[in-house]
């Protein structure tokens, strides 16, 4: 099933990486059977995805090839905040939905939901939005790091409390190319910023 190239064909990032959690063919089962389970629930409401830029584009151009009804894609961004903005949840839009979200099935897809914050403040503001039916899709789920509850309708994996990388998950902006997911060699990995 794989699609891409093995681990070591990624040479110098994959030198960075101290050991593989997830392998591309783990992932790219995991999302056929979400996509499955999708197609089956949303059949006959033609749902919009809806998923925030930059770490969700890899998972959300495979879910969305694995989902068999009419689907419609948009995409958010938000703008990274300090500590202490995102501390207290607050996240800023940098660009929002290009098209109204009332009376339609919404399906908001994320890579990682750790703390829960940025999750349940975008939840928040789709809500106002008066959609139809709003639920989550996600791909990570840190759920020892969470700090305030958020509803998880399909989920691909549990992570352990640790920073991964891959599959759309960057550090430093780099690493999202990796169709693998995995943790990074202590050597390379300064969470701040050192
Ligand atoms: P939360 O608000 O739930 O704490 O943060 C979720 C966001 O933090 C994710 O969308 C992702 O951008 C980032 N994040 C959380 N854990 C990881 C991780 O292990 N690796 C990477 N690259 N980003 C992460």
């Amino acid at each position: 099933m794989t699609q891409f190239y093995p681990p070591e064909a990624y040479g110098e990032l994959n030198d960075g990486i101290s050991q593989v959690l997830f392998t591309e063919d783990e992932i790219q089962a995991r999302v056929l059977a979400i996509g499955q389970a999708i197609s089956r629930d949303y059949e006959g409401c033609h749902p919009l995805m809806v998923g925030v830029l930059k770490g969700v584009f890899p998972f959300m151009s495979d879910l969305l090839r694995a989902i068999t009804i009419p689907v419609e894609v948009d995409f958010m961004a938000i703008a990274s905040y300090s500590s202490q903005a995102r501390d207290k949840g607050y996240v800023r839009l940098q660009k929002d939905l290009d098209e109204s979200i009332a009376g339609r099935h919404v399906l908001f897809v994320e890579d990682v939901v750790d703390t829960g914050l940025t999750l349940n403040y975008l939840l928040g503001n789709l809500r106002a939005r008066q959609p139809a039916s709003l639920k989550v899709c996600a791909l990570f789920n840190k759920s020892r790091r969470r700090l305030i509850s958020v509803p998880l309708q399909y989920k691909g994996f549990d992570l352990p409390d640790k920073f991964v990388v891959g599959y759309g998950l960057d550090y430093r902006e780099l690493y999202r190319n990796l169709p693998f997911v995995g943790l990074l060699k202590p050597a390379v990995f300064a969470p701040n910023g050192s």
